[in-house]
């Protein structure tokens, strides 16, 4: 595939599309011919579909009967750096090429021609009273910002039809209007000076000013000026007139990010995720294949999108597993940005106070190189980290604030500054028991608990999302009255605090509870600027958010990440707890860390306390030395599911017992064996793992063994190179 050919009328050439054909297939090219690289719609069976002409044709097809590409598409083909992405990515992942393709090509319209199309968005009028489905439809609406919409694609997310949306417009709340397509976006100036930087700052964005290919872990304590140090390196990117990448781990960040964005050159930068409206993200799309777009802010998938010259990525919060795509084609957004800045001849910063052990094991050997920034900036500094022993603690039943605890809130309140109290468990109440049969209730079809959710009145499975009404009698024995909440979720917590600090204003942050990305961003800086006292949350308040105003974070089980069997349990237990520490006293007033435990003499527990992280990576990094796990060694997980569970456990043993190829390459394989969630939505799951030496060819291997032993049709499988999550 080079970028120069020219493929003239009627020469064979290949062509991919997002079809699960598998691979690409010949046509003859079109009157005028095509580039490598092109967009296409072509024939296939009695369908239209677009591809993008992969190169050559093999010839192997019977020339009399190939059909002829139908038209070449308005859009600049696809770059040589860009597919051959999306070939290492594919085979490294072990997705097929129409799979990866599908990951760069996703948006609705993308190919419609330019010129004008209809939008939809916010009129000045408001009627006086309003139907439930005309409401949801000004809901989206206004939680969009007012962007404007396509007519299908408001009455989708309204869920509502097309007829509400024209109702809406004759009562003038909703306004049409023809809007141009692909408006380039407004231009960042690069030569606006940024923040005057400390000395630290300046030493750390002058050594991320390299050229060509390259990664930096760029590892700094929380409120350190990570982003300020990285959008300098962003500006240098943008005056050598390249593009750049952030990946965030989180939509609700992205606001806060755009307008720093804004104050740092003058104008927003494209946007990429799920939330952005279809309109949006075509005209982005496009913006960024023409180079009319200097910068995006993006979720993982804005790593497929087809930059012209891409200089630089950044991955904030590295760390972060939402980088790990967990559904479709597996991947993680973060290894994928170094490999497609190799590809690309960009710099990657990984940025992260917490970084994984991967980058830092990386940066260890010198195969990236990493910059500090030891201190936050000004003048503020890192909380301070003690442990509440809950042995010595006298706790009433139900209750899970120890006293040490409550005095330490009173105390933080009584000088007028916030409080936050962390628990990692949605809900109500982790588990629903039966006081008469010892029956917990759970999912119908899925092999988990279901979760009390009070606020929504409703018992949720967070595996499947499955919800059901709190029933009064047991299923399991008809008893009735007996059915009682164990535990403690977000939403008990809450009632906790509401009884202990009753004249305390509280928040609870907890993703479940907000609606949209809007609703919780308004939340977060409604808290920020003061609007409440305590504030109760889950995971979701260890990410990035700033509040100024708060000194105190209490950890109501700092133990609960440790129990698991997960190779990365004490990794993550490490990262989330120092992430939400680095809550506490971002602003001028000392921070205080409170850690409640059981086991205060834990290793990771003291760690965490403890100021020698570099001792506790050491640790960590020689223990999986030692099993020769990742990072040190390589590992897949292969998951089978079905409606049966026979046939997965037939076709598990069998694939066992024909492990040839892997035992060639020295790999070991473990199971099949239930996997820990037996039982999702209905389909049983059955598990088994890899392990591989580093350097081992793992994917070739893989695919000799799994061309060996004949899958069933009733069982799917999934391959998870790298896995994340054993679940
Ligand atoms: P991190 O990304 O490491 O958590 P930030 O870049 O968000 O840190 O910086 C933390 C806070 O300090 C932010 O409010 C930021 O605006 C401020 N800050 C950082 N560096 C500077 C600087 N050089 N001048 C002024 N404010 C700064
Ligand atoms: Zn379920």
């Amino acid at each position: 595939m080079s970028e120069q050919g020219f493929f003239p009328e009627g020469a064979r050439v290949s062509v991919l599309t997002a079809e699960p054909i598998g691979k690409p297939l010949d046509y003859l090219a079109p009157e005028g011919g095509c580039f490598p690289g092109a967009f296409v719609e072509v024939p296939l069976g009695p369908r239209r579909v677009v591809g993008v002409v992969w190169g050559a044709g093999d010839g192997r097809f019977e020339a009399g009967k190939l059909r002829a590409v139908a038209r070449v598409l308005d859009v600049p083909p696809m770059r040589a750096e860009l597919q051959e992405f999306l070939i290492r990515m594919g085979s490294y992942t072990m997705t097929s090429l129409p799979g990866v393709l599908r990951l760069a090509t996703r948006t609705p319209g993308l190919f419609d021609p330019p010129g004008a199309r209809r939008i939809y968005r916010l009129g000045a009028g408001m009627p006086s009273k309003l139907t439930e489905a005309r409401e949801k439809v000004l809901a989206v609406l206004r939680d969009h910002g007012g962007a404007g919409f396509y007519l299908t694609e408001l009455a989708q997310l309204a869920g509502v039809t097309p007829q509400v949306v024209k109702g809406l417009v004759k009562l003038g709340a909703i306004e049409e209007a023809e809007q141009p397509r692909d408006l380039p976006l407004p231009r960042l100036d690069f030569t606006l000076p940024g923040k005057a930087l400390s000395e630290d700052q300046a030493a750390a964005a002058a050594a991320l000013k390299g050229e060509g290919f390259g990664v930096t872990l760029l590892k700094g304590v929380t409120g350190s000026g990570k982003t300020e140090v990285y959008l300098e390196a962003v500006a240098e990117c943008l005056s050598r007139g390249r593009q750049a990448l952030v990946l965030l781990p989180e939509i609700a960040l992205t606001s806060e990010f755009l307008s720093r964005v804004e104050a740092r050159f003058g104008a927003r930068p494209g946007e990429w995720h799920s939330g952005v409206t279809e309109a949006e993200r075509r005209r982005l799309w496009r913006m960024v294949a023409t180079g009319g777009a200097q910068m995006v802010v993006g979720a993982r998938s804005a790593l497929f999108l087809p930059f012209q010259d891409l200089g630089l990525i950044v991955v904030d919060e590295e760390h972060d597993t939402s980088y790990k795509q967990e559904e479709g084609a597996l991947y993680n957004a973060r290894d994928m940005a170094v490999l497609r800045a190799s590809l690309a001849g960009s710099q990657v910063v990984l940025a992260s106070a917490t970084p994984s052990l991967e980058s830092w094991v990386n940066a260890a050997t010198g195969k990236y190189r990493r910059i500090d920034l030891a201190a936050r900036f000004g003048a503020s500094e890192l909380p301070e980290m003690r442990t509440i022993d809950m042995r010595e603690e006298r706790i009433e039943s139900v209750h899970w604030i120890s006293p040490s605890l409550v005095g330490a809130v009173l105390a933080t309140l009584s000088r007028g500054e916030q409080a936050m109290l962390f628990l990692n468990r949605r809900g109500y109440a982790p588990v629903t028991l039966c006081r008469a049969c010892g029956q917990q209730i759970g999912c119908d079809h899925c092999d988990a608990r279901m979760v009390e959710h009070r606020f929504l009145k409703r018992l949720v499975c967070h595996q499947c999302g499955e919800t059901k009404p709190i029933p009064t009698t047991c299923p399991a024995c008809g008893v009735e009255g007996k059915l009682a909440p164990v535990g403690p979720g977000v939403e008990r917590l809450a009632e906790e605090v509401a009884e202990r600090f009753p004249t305390a204003r509280v928040a609870v942050l907890s993703s479940d509870l907000f609606g949209s990305a809007r609703a919780l961003k308004e939340a977060v800086e409604s808290i920020a600027k003061g609007g409440a006292d305590i504030i109760i949350g889950t995971q979701i308040v260890a990410k990035g958010h700033n509040f100024p105003l708060l000194t105190l974070v209490g950890v109501i089980d700092a133990d609960l990440g440790l129990q698991g069997s997960d190779l990365r349990a004490a990794e993550r237990t490490f990262q989330l707890m120092r992430q939400v520490a680095g809550r506490a006293g971002r602003a001028e007033k000392p921070g205080v860390a409170l850690l409640q435990t059981y086991q205060p003499e834990h290793p990771v527990i003291r760690a965490i306390l403890g100021g020698d992280e570099e001792a506790f990576w050491k640790a960590e990094a020689e223990g999986r030395k030692v099993a020769g796990v990742p990072p040190f060694g390589r590992m897949a997980g292969i998951i089978l599911s079905g409606a049966e569970i026979e046939p997965l456990f037939a076709y598990g043993n069998d694939l066992a017992q024909h492990d040839g190829p892997l035992r060639r390459i020295g790999a070991q394989l473990f199971g099949p064996a239930p996997a820990p969630i037996a039982r999702v939505r209905g389909r049983h799951r059955v598990r088994l793992l890899i392990r591989a030496d580093k350097t081992a060819p793992l994917q070739q291997a893989i695919k000799a063994w799994l061309r060996g032993v004949k899958q069933p049709n009733s069982v799917r499988l999934a391959i998870d190179i790298d896995p994340q999550s054993f679940l």
